[in-house]
């Protein structure tokens, strides 16, 4: 009988099992996580979850009682140890060894340690999962001083919900610019000026020695210019390692992630892989890339759904990604990494408040970041999903109608 077992009840896993019943797959469905919770949505743990606004009901992928209704057979707690290809069987912790006819793995990832000492101490957190917000939220009170280590998307929601909260949040970047890993300098600057204006201290080409603390708790972090920022507690977001250590011990070919083709399968042709823990040459860039973000891990869901059912692939979608902090809604389209020119497209009150940054690569739109623009982002994704060329002088225009820019730009 047919077997699918997915590794990982996350954002990827959950999406796979629900595609997979979507696509006609009449067979057995396993979807086996370590985290005792059904699968969920992970952005709001940074956002709305930790800000209170939501409770974990809003959370899941879906009601948990519909898994049942689908024939997917949960288990959660139980974390996969090792997979024997040839006998095509992933053995668990706590003993038990299931058969697969396919395998799909949806591990993820894990955040990154902070390598110093006295990153051991109480108090020292980081956040990934609803556990790690369960603790977290003692730190997120009125008056407390917390030191964020990493001035990345997840360090700058945080800290955006700290002050909402009346909490003292200190963002210390090792590099000289925020959001360094993943967007233009125009942008870290743009945020910079967001957090400062708004009371977050941020430290930047700030780099961080050691944690100290008294009993065994944190109370301060010690930065190698011998500053000592004093705190209550310290929240970790350095980024994350991608979970493929059980594909590599399996022989499966690894890179930056578990390597996979554009139908989301391994080299061994049972075993996909998706979500954070797969890197795939990316349609756009023509480039290897592991993406960390929901709509890739949904997107290659559906593929290796398809692939199994033997379904025609959906198409491919340009990878996106939001990030919320404050009043500011990012939404960033395609990847950044290749532009020759970046152009900025302002309101012509800048008190709109909104604006878009637009990167190109001879002349062809490929990525653009969307600040409280949800216009220009969705006239962007089209453009650049379509490799189009648009009018320069329009695009900045803020007189011309983004949508005539890309109807222009469509039928160039
Ligand atoms: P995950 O959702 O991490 O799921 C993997 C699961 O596999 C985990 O539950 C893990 O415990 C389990 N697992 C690992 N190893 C094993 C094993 N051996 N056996 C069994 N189970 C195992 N993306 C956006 O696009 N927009 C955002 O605004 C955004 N905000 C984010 C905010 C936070 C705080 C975080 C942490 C992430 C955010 N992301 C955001 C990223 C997004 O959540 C991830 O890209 C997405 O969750 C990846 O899905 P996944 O299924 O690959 O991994």
């Amino acid at each position: 009988d047919a077997t699918v077992i997915i590794l990982g009840a996350g954002q990827a896993g959950g999406q796979c099992a629900a595609s997979l019943r979507r696509s006609g797959f009449d067979g057995r469905i396993v979807l086996a996580g370590s985290e005792p919770h059904p699968p969920y949505q992970r952005p709001p743990l940074s956002k709305a979850y930790l800000a209170g606004e939501i409770g974990e009901d809003r959370l899941w992928l879906q009601p948990p009682d519909v898994w049942a209704d689908q024939k997917v057979e949960l288990r959660l707690g139980v974390t996969a140890t090792a997979i024997d290809r040839d006998a095509k069987t992933v053995r668990f912790d706590d003993g038990t060894t299931q058969t697969y006819t396919h395998l799909v793995i949806a591990t993820g990832s894990r955040v990154r340690p902070l390598p110093v000492p006295g990153a051991d101490l109480d108090g020292v957190r980081y956040l990934r999962t609803i556990a790690d917000i369960d603790v977290l939220k003692a730190d997120f009170q009125p008056g407390k001083r917390i030191a964020i280590v990493g001035g990345g998307y997840i360090g700058l929601e945080a800290a955006s919900v700290a002050k909402k909260l009346g909490a003292q949040p200190v963002v210390i970047e090792a590099m000289d610019r925020l959001l360094a890993r993943v967007a233009v300098p125009e942008l870290s600057a743009f945020y910079l000026d967001a957090h400062r204006t708004r009371g977050v201290t941020v430290e930047l080409s700030a780099q961080v020695e050691a944690i100290e603390g008294s009993q065994g708790r944190a109370g301060a972090v010690l930065l190698a210019d011998g500053r000592e920022i004093v705190c209550d507690s310290v929240l970790v977001g350095i980024g994350v390692l991608p979970n493929q250590e059980l594909a590599s011990a399996a022989g499966l070919t690894t890179g930056n992630g578990i390597s996979v083709d554009s139908e989301c399968r391994t080299s061994d042709p049972a075993i996909f892989a998706i979500g954070d823990c797969a890197e795939q040459e990316n349609w756009l860039t023509g480039t290897r890339i592991r993406l960390e973000s929901v709509p890739n891990a949904l997107d290659q869901a559906k593929h290796a759904a398809a692939a199994i059912c033997g379904t025609p692939a959906p198409k491919p979608e340009v990878p996106w990604f939001w990030s919320d902090q404050f009043e500011l809604k990012l939404q960033t389209a395609g990847v950044i990494g290749q532009q020759d020119t970046t152009l900025q497209r302002r309101p012509a009150d800048p008190a709109a408040g909104h604006f878009t940054l637009f990167h190109l690569k001879d002349g062809v739109l490929i990525a653009a970041d969307c600040v409280n623009d949800a216009h220009g982002f969705m006239a962007a994704k089209m453009m650049i999903a379509q490799r189009a060329k648009p009018d320069l002088d329009d695009l900045v225009n803020p007189d011309v109608p983004m949508k005539d820019v890309m109807k222009a730009a469509l039928g160039r």
